[in-house]
């Protein structure tokens, strides 16, 4: 049977970290989509529709990499793709002590499907997408945080300081 995770978050942007992640995934599973949460009480730094595009500019060449978005449950989503796993990071204690809450909950809602955490490397171990976006507000150095690709289109209206 094909293994099906999926990867949930914001990746509002995507980083390196969340790059990372994703590739030691494929060593793991057969397929990963990566669901962009939709969540309407929060004001995100970029459209939906940004965030997906750079995923799939990014995974391009990679056909066992999907990108979708959804609104609701992630163990619903999961389901609704035929996914038996959800695919997580980890960085640091605050990361563990908000996933288990997390898993516990998902364990109560849909017993058959399985969390899977992955420690992340010392590389990128310091990303979160919220520091990113804090490097983006003040025009800071993205080199190293997220995919060389997107640094031109993030700083198209107004060039990186490249403090
Ligand atoms: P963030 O937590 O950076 O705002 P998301 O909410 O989009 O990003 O997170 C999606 C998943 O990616 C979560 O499991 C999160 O722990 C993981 N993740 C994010 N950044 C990293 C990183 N640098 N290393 C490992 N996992 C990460």
């Amino acid at each position: 049977m094909e293994r099906t995770a999926i990867f949930p978050g914001s990746f509002d942007p995507i980083t390196l970290g969340h790059v990372e992640i994703i590739r030691r995934g494929l060593l793991l599973f057969d397929r990963i989509v990566v669901g962009i949460g939709i969540n309407t009480q929060k004001v995100s730094m970029y459209p939906a529709a940004q965030r997906a595009a750079w995923l799939h500019t990014l995974f391009t060449n990679e056909p066992r990499v999907q990108v979708e978005t959804f609104q609701g449950l992630t163990v619903h989503f999961a389901r609704q793709q035929g996914a038996q796993f959800l695919l997580r990071g980890l960085r640091a204690a605050p990361d563990f002590e908000y996933e288990k809450n997390i898993d516990l909950l998902n364990q109560h809602l849909a017993e058959n499907i399985q969390t899977v955490y992955l420690i992340s490397s010392p590389p990128t171990a310091h990303i979160s997408s919220t520091l990113v976006r804090e490097v983006i507000r003040f025009h800071g150095n993205l080199q190293g945080l997220v995919p060389d690709f997107m640094i031109p289109e993030i700083y198209a209206d107004s060039p990186a300081s490249g403090a």
